[in-house]
């Protein structure tokens, strides 16, 4: 097992890089795209629906599109109109799910307001449906049967079990109980033989809960809320939040000595993104610390390409469920 180099933004938890593991599964990808095309002919096609222009979205899609073209796969970017109806993004859905050419799509989230995401979810061919939301594969997972698992939470497990951290018995807190996050992690790891504890916003006292776990993982969307007080020294935290802040005062708290490049970004582009852990406080107190950016996000997207990967495989008859 390769040594994680000591590298801290501020304080002196170790760095557990997403890049690392990410760069390694899609090297995975990669080589077996290009086994593919070379035995089997094709390589794996996704397609990626994006309704309306909200800009996280658009960078989020703009990056799927670019890491399937530098690991071989094909991909079609689909930007449809804020105005679209829901039944208008049904009958693409449809399309897609009929197509033989495409091994996996997905509707980017969130959609606008007055599009029914569950019924667009629902309408997704399960085997088709890469983002793992679909309540069969939900159904799958849950019964650990072999499904389309969602995207960040394994990579998480990936991340967990690639660096060597144990998970076998250890204690695991969840903070976040979403169906696209919080839940599928904690079920994942359980199945990892860990005993996982979820916490949620009605959690009483919640540092006594999450200072007993020796993996705390933070799904909220509060920037910054896991504080010194939450952590067990020495703990593996992953840190899955993706926060933008746009005021220099709290970047500086949340930051200390390592403001000054949150700073600049926020003087170019307005803001910075900060995960849901405190990184001044918490890099003091854990033992490794995933870095937002450079963390879970990037998984997520090696997770998106893999998965392709795997529905192209059994869809094509070349891999058993
Ligand atoms: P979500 O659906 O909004 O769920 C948030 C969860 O946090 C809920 O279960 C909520 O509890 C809980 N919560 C809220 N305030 C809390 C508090 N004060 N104490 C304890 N728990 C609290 O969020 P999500 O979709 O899981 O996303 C969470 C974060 O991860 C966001 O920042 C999102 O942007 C990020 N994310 C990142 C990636 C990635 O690839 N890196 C992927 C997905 C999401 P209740 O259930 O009681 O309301």
């Amino acid at each position: 097992m390769e040594t994680v180099k000591l590298q801290t933004e501020a304080g002196g938890a170790q760095r557990l890089e997403g890049a690392r593991v990410a760069d390694e599964i899609k090297r995975e990808v990669a080589e077996e795209v290009a086994r593919l095309k070379r035995e089997h002919g094709f390589a794996p096609r996704l397609a990626v629906v994006q309704v309306g222009e909200d800009p996280a979205s658009t960078i989020y899609v703009r990056n799927k599109v670019r890491t399937c073209e530098e690991l071989g796969l094909g991909s079609e970017r689909h930007a449809l109109p804020a105005e679209t109806t829901g039944e208008e993004l049904l009958a693409l859905v449809r399309e897609l799910n009929a197509r033989e050419d495409v091994d996996g799509f997905l509707v980017q989230l969130p959609l606008p307001r007055g599009i029914d995401e569950s019924a667009v979810i629902e309408a997704i061919d399960p085997d088709k449906d890469v983002d793992g939301f679909h309540p069969v594969n939900v159904g799958r997972l849950m019964l650990r049967r072999p499904g389309l698992l969602p995207c960040t939470p394994a990579g998480i497990v990936e991340l967990l079990v690639r660096e060597g951290v144990e998970v076998a018995g250890a204690r695991v807190c969840v903070v976040g109980r979403s169906n696209i996050v919080g839940r599928p992690v904690a079920e994942l790891l359980l199945q990892r033989d860990a005993t996982v504890t979820i916490c949620h916003s009605r959690t009483r006292c919640l540092s006594e809960v999450t200072r007993e776990a020796d993996i705390l993982i933070a799904a909220v969307g509060r920037a910054g809320l896991i504080r010194a007080e939450h952590v067990k020294p020495g703990a593996v935290v992953i840190d899955v939040g993706m926060n933008q802040i746009h005021d220099e005062v709290e970047i500086r708290q949340l930051f200390g000595d390592a403001a000054e490049k949150r700073l600049a970004s926020l003087s170019q582009r307005g803001y910075t993104v900060v995960g849901d852990v405190h990184p001044a406080e918490v890099s003091r107190v854990a033992g490794r610390l995933t870095p937002v950016p450079g963390g879970v996000g990037l998984l997520t997207v090696a997770m998106l390409m893999k998965n392709t990967l795997t529905a192209a495989k059994r869809r094509r008859g070349i891999e058993k469920p």
